[in-house]
């Protein structure tokens, strides 16, 4: 796969369409043109599932898929999808085993198989530049984000929230096996999974028994976290509590997301790798606080530097802690206001002066112990993203999602200079501000508390040579991965 054409989106579904795929497919028109295929892929259903009489319903679908904003509706036959051999064709790709070890790929083996066999047929004679897929399935929505990777395909997934009717049962094509006494019953598969509160001590005892005492026959439930699709505890801060079961002979899947807090992002990396701006784009795409933890060191700096003490003392540092009073405040607009005991320190901290010093000021252990405890209790309901050097490792080691962004010296000092020119400072030359950065990342990395170096479980971004915009959109994809729309929904604009 190797062209794409023009801002494609492309839809796929099994038909039957009901308004679920009509708010996938409105939120794909706004982006480009849509197409919409319906395909009954028989590489999915399992020898005793529902392929017979899964409905089919191509003309109604044509006029919602019209009605909702597509620009096409294609209906490819098994020929057209498999060439050699239409139904008894294999799978041609297989799914890890870890994500298809639980939930539904337990109980329907083979399933995902034939789930990334046909997504990749169908994106190979599409080539869009998105794919949308409903969050409803989210074990089928991981996996196929693993295809994408897999295979490398130069295409964009994104995940659409569940759409409930209003009683909370999640539409799906296969409710409408439901006979009426059913379909009252059903209701009660979201709300036994909505019951469970996310510091549940036994939530999968909880739900089971809810289900079973609502007349469901239950398939299974599981607490998995939900990107590796692997079972956890309420040591996971946003998990996945999944649930199938049997409505009569219908199958029914749910899942709500068990939440200990909101969520959580560290953004970590050395200095001018261009992390304010990019996560205080971020933070406002997605509805977080900006905690710029730098600010505080650099307001320490200030502070220490107004008080006339040595910046490398850590003694004399240490008692003007309790005398420092640091408030940040988010602006309209998304800057941010630094007040040092109540006084406005935002341009003040920029200074040369400061950012000459801060590494020094902030080795001393007192420092750090000092503002770490304020960033935490900053952090404690989550809702939050937060920048700087430690926050990955010593600030908020249990982050849904860690990023240590990067970029070569060379290119930090070409930022750098931008941005003392536009802040109206002096600017030195290159290789003395090359000098400068790498000393800042020498200082920073090698004191003895919290040094600066990128966390386990964060992901490196080397952002040379890529605009802003592409480093958002890579760090929104990221938390995506990880949080759903339906745990954290994107504010609208
Ligand atoms: O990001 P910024 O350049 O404003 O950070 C200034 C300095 O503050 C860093 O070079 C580092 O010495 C210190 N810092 C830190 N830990 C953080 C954030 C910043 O030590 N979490």
């Amino acid at each position: 796969m190797t062209t794409q054409q023009g801002d494609l989106q492309f839809v796929p579904t099994m038909g039957a369409l009901h308004a679920g795929h009509g708010t996938v497919i409105r939120a794909a028109s706004a982006m480009g043109p849509v197409l919409v295929s319906v395909f009954v892929n028989p590489l999915q259903f399992g020898p005793d599932e529902d392929l017979a009489r899964y409905p089919r319903r191509l003309e109604s679908d044509l006029a919602l898929a019209e009605q909702w904003g597509a620009a096409a509706l294609w209906a490819p036959s098994a020929e057209q999808i498999y060439p050699q051999g239409g139904e008894r064709h294999p799978p041609t790709i297989q799914v890890p085993p870890g994500l298809q070890k639980h939930l539904c790929g337990a109980v329907r083996p083979g399933h995902f198989d034939g789930v990334v066999t046909v997504v990749a047929r169908l994106l190979d004679l599409v080539r869009p530049r998105q794919l949308w897929l409903g969050e409803k399935d989210w074990q089928q929505l991981v996996i196929l984000r693993w295809l994408v990777a897999h295979l490398a395909l130069p295409v964009i997934v994104q995940g659409v929230a569940t759409v409930r009717e209003a009683d909370g049962l999640a539409l799906s094509s296969r409710n409408q096996y439901l006979s009426p006494d059913q379909r009252r019953m059903a209701a009660a598969l979201p709300k036994a999974l909505q019951a469970i509160r996310g510091d549940a001590s036994d939530p999968l005892s909880a739900l089971r028994g809810s289900l079973s005492d609502a007349g469901f026959d239950v398939e299974y439930v599981q607490r998995v976290d939900p990107r590796t699709l692997q079972p956890c505890g309420h040591e996971t801060a946003i998990s996945l509590l999944a649930a199938a079961v049997r409505c009569g002979s219908t199958r029914l899947i749910d899942h709500a997301f068990l939440m200990t807090r909101q969520p959580l992002v560290a953004i970590d990396g050395p200095a001018g790798a261009g992390k304010s701006t990019v996560t205080r784009a971020f933070a406002e795409r997605l509805g977080l606080v900006y905690l710029d933890t730098g600010a505080m060191y650099r307001s320490v700096t200030w502070f220490v530097q107004q008080r006339g003490v040595d910046p490398s003392d850590g003694l004399a540092i240490e008692p003007l802690l309790n005398d420092l009073d640091i408030q940040l405040q988010s602006l309209p607009g998304g800057a941010q206001q630094v007040l040092v005991n109540g006084e406005d320190v935002s341009t003040a901290i920029r200074s040369p002066e400061v950012t000459a010093s801060v590494s020094a000021v902030a080795a001393h252990r007192s420092v750090r112990q000092a503002l770490t405890v304020q960033q935490k209790a900053m952090g404690s309901k989550g809702g939050l993203v937060a920048e700087g050097r430690d926050i990955g490792t010593a600030v908020f080691p249990d982050a849904d999602l860690k990023v240590f962004l990067t970029a070569t010296v060379a290119e930090r000092a070409r930022r750098r200079a931008l941005d003392l020119e536009q802040r109206g400072f002096a600017v030195p030359d290159r290789a003395d501000l090359e000098a400068q950065i790498a000393e800042r990342d020498r200082l920073d990395s090698s004191r003895e508390e919290a040094p600066l170096m990128q966390a386990d479980d964060a992901i490196e971004l080397v952002t040379d040579g890529m605009d802003i915009d592409v480093v958002i959109e890579a760090l929104v994809r990221l938390f995506r991965d990880r949080v759903a729309e339906e745990a954290w929904p994107t504010p609208q604009r």
